[in-house]
């Protein structure tokens, strides 16, 4: 869509959704293509997941399974592969029957999760940069969002500033570890401090947790749900898409307690009511693979992730290692370079690369103004073509 295209379309939307425009990742994405470049922007892989359970989708498709509308909380199959796994890797028991509800990926959880919990004026505090459907959702329910900023080199969380942020309007934390766009994963301390706060005020807690695979350098993903005084009042969201590498079939789930998951399955059911069907049984057959795949796309991802980060930093960039996810953050400063946006639009031209700037993600803009994010779950050989294209920006 062009720019005039994008500010006509303002005036048919409500004032509360006129500031949403269209995501960075359709204006990178689109750039990529007409310019022919490296799309190191949207984070997809470009190899897709196993083998096996590519198979079982057409299996699935073959044999009649998921082809008409599955039950409208899902098919049992993927509820009880979804509880199996909360067990093995996390030792959370939930009921497969009233805790677990699967959605058209985590991005529907998100919205169905925040349009049922989100009354107007309600505060819903989030950690900044934020994945871009949270504002979007948080504005469709007229709440308010308050950031809670992450700043380079580490992105930890200030503990400070998020106590300072409850207000008595706040209704929930909303929370993504592993985090997307800077790769921080919470530490102990950290997850405790929101726990802590969240029970202090009796705060709900949305945790986005699409990356607990995705975790690096002997690293533990552990569930904020199953943190003590937790259980009740978390909602869980992961997906299939970054754990299998088939981000196009969209199949997510959300784990709560029966109530809560009541809530967002009242929301749910009118968005999508169901999606998927044929690749529910997939996923279902996905999240009971052996533990080596598991350890073989974390190992693989990591390796992409040292390969990507010594090149950008051998090329003068500052980069901030990700404990997690599949995104480096650099700040493009030394390299005479001020803001990520410009940057990002002139990099296909310069280089023939895609990138995505962090401030699209921020309220308080100027901290992202000099970050770029650089996705590296690609092949090898894309990562080393993409870095060679970059050496044209060497810092000398
Ligand atoms: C990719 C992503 C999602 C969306 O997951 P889908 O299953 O594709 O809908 C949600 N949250 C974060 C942080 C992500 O990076």
């Amino acid at each position: 869509m062009s720019e005039t295209d994008s500010m006509a379309s303002r005036q048919w939307l409500p004032p509360h959704l006129r500031s949403l425009g269209t995501t960075i990742f359709a204006e990178m994405s689109a750039l990529a293509l007409a310019s022919n470049s490296i799309n190191l922007g949207q984070g997809f892989p470009d190899t897709d997941g196993p083998e096996v359970v590519r198979e079982a989708a057409v299996t699935a498709l073959r044999e009649g399974k998921g082809n008409q509308y599955p039950p409208g909380i899902g098919i049992p199959e993927l509820r009880r592969a979804i509880a199996q796994h909360q067990e093995r890797w996390y030792g959370q028991v939930v009921d497969p029957d009233t805790q677990v509800l699967v959605t058209a990926g985590a991005t529907e959880a998100i919205a169905g999760a925040i349009l049922a919990l989100v009354d107007e004026g309600d505060e819903v505090i989030a950690l900044e940069p934020y994945y871009d459907s949270y504002a979007a959702c948080i504005a469709m329910a007229r709440g308010v969002r308050v950031p809670v900023t992450l700043r380079t080199p580490n992105f930890r969380i200030d503990v400070d500033a998020l106590r300072a942020a409850v207000t008595p309007r706040t209704k929930v934390l909303l929370i993504n570890s592993p985090h997307n766009p800077t790769g921080m994963a919470l530490t102990d301390n950290e997850r405790q401090a929101i726990c802590d706060v969240a029970i202090e005020n009796d705060l709900v807690v949305i945790s986005d947790e699409v990356y607990e695979h995705l975790i690096f350098d002997d690293r533990t993903h552990r569930p904020l749900a199953t943190m003590p005084g937790m259980a009740d009042r978390t909602v869980t969201i992961s997906s299939g898409g970054k754990t299998f590498s088939f981000t196009g079939w969209k199949i997510g789930w959300a784990i709560a307690s029966p109530s809560l998951i009541n809530a967002v399955r009242t929301t749910k059911q009118f968005l999508t009511y169901v999606s998927g069907g044929p690749f529910q049984y997939a996923i279902a057959q996905a999240l009971a693979l052996p533990d080596e795949y598991y350890a073989s796309l974390t190992a693989g991802l990591q390796a992409k992730r040292d390969l990507l980060a010594q090149g950008l930093s051998d090329l003068g960039l500052d980069v901030c290692v990700p404990e997690g996810t599949y995104f480096i953050t650099t700040d493009i400063r030394p390299l005479g370079f001020e803001d990520g946006l410009e940057f990002c639009r002139a990099l296909p031209k310069l280089a023939s690369v895609v990138a995505i700037p962090h401030q699209v993600f921020y309220d308080n803009v100027d901290v992202g103004k000099p970050l770029v994010r650089w996705a590296f779950c690609k092949q090898d050989s894309v990562l080393q073509d993409a870095l060679n294209r970059l050496s044209v920006l060497k810092a000398n």
